[in-house]
């Protein structure tokens, strides 16, 4: 199409052209330098900008000096992209030489809170493809419990939390997206601390009971039902937990799948791959150490019918764990890798 135009019109092209580069070379100046304790979210706020809005670019622009692809290096000089999100100038058409604002349209989901709840469209990449997200425990139950700084922190607001920031993930790439567990105000959150509640329903709206075998049984049903009305769909369910079943390793994120699921393992994989890549390709001399194997004695990896990856984010009761739980940009850095390794694998399909 462009060739077209530079054929009939190669004046008006040029001149759009040129505008577009000053705005480019305009960008590329604005470089920040990292200061202690830094991460891409806190760097690009004090910038003034949506964080969020901006990740994906700042990646991209500054891959080079990035630690594990995510990681700012102290002292370090970044450059800010500049997000063009609400508009983008359209040459409406050549005859008219003129131009035209076109907003872009964000679809949004209040499930994500107030400030989280616009999801612009990344591509359509998951099309078609149906997941069902459950972040572990929530309702009576918060699953594990530490204390950090004095207050009590839950594993199932840190495994809703990265959970809420893969459903975006997805959603942004046009997949259909479940939200098994869920809380109607809390949102994504940009804290360390997470305050712990237990309004958390299950899908639709049912109230979470105490007994866990219901409890399972109850996200069980949830999951099978909505199966059945998507049958013949690529469909994924995806549980993240934070506490870590095998005692005394020192283990990232494990990652498991049923023993018979092909596709579940074949998820699996695709996750674990994206992870070891992201480690490996930064910093060479660490190895990463997750892993991933059978586990046929969980009850949901048993009852429910979609193909499933299970997945431990380390140990919230953990020191070292932690410290990378707890920081905002880590859990977005997770959600981001989880993510990848989902496109991946339904690449693969
Ligand atoms: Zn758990």
């Amino acid at each position: 199409m462009r060739l077209s135009i530079l054929q009939r019109c190669s004046c008006v092209f040029i001149v759009a052209l040129f505008i577009s580069f000053s705005v480019i070379a305009q960008d590329s100046l604005v470089t920040v330098t990292a200061e202690k304790g830094d991460g891409i979210l806190s760097l690009l706020r004090k910038q003034g900008m949506n964080p969020y809005e901006a990740y994906d670019d700042f990646i991209a622009m500054n891959i080079d000096d990035l630690r594990d692809s995510v990681h700012l290096y102290e002292g370090r000089n970044y450059r800010i992209p500049q997000v063009q999100v609400d508009s983008v100038i359209v040459l409406d058409s050549i005859q008219e030489q003129s131009t035209k604002i076109k907003k872009i349209e964000g679809k949004e989901f209040s499930i994500f809170g107030k400030k989280h709840s616009t999801v612009l469209s990344k591509s359509e990449k998951l099309k078609g493809a149906v997941y069902y997200l459950v972040s572990g425990h929530g309702g009576p139950d918060p699953g594990a419990m530490a204390i950090y700084a004095g207050k009590s922190i839950a594993e199932d607001e840190y495994a809703y939390d990265i959970t809420l920031r893969l459903a975006k993930e997805l959603l942004a790439h046009s997949a259909t997206v479940y939200i098994i567990i869920r809380d109607p105000n809390d949102g994504i959150r940009d804290e360390r601390i997470l305050d712990i509640d237990h309004d958390e329903v299950t899908y639709p709206d049912e109230i979470i009971p105490l007994n866990q075998t219901a409890r399972l049984k109850q996200r069980v049903a949830a999951i099978n039902k909505l199966y059945k009305t998507h049958r013949g769909k690529y469909q994924r369910l995806i549980v993240t937990h934070v506490d870590s079943r095998s005692k005394g390793q020192n283990i990232d994120v494990f990652f498991y799948h049923h023993e018979k699921s092909k596709n579940g393992k074949r998820l699996a994989e695709s996750i674990h791959k994206t992870f070891q890549k992201k480690y490996k390709k930064y910093q060479p001399n660490r190895t990463y150490s997750g892993t991933f194997e059978d586990r046929t004695s969980l009850y949901l990896v048993k009852k429910t019918h979609p193909a499933m990856t299970f997945i431990e984010i380390g140990n919230i009761r953990n020191k070292k764990d932690q410290r990378r739980i707890l920081d905002p940009d880590n859990r977005q850095a997770l959600a981001k890798w989880i993510g990848e390794g989902v496109l991946l694998d339904y690449e693969k399909k």
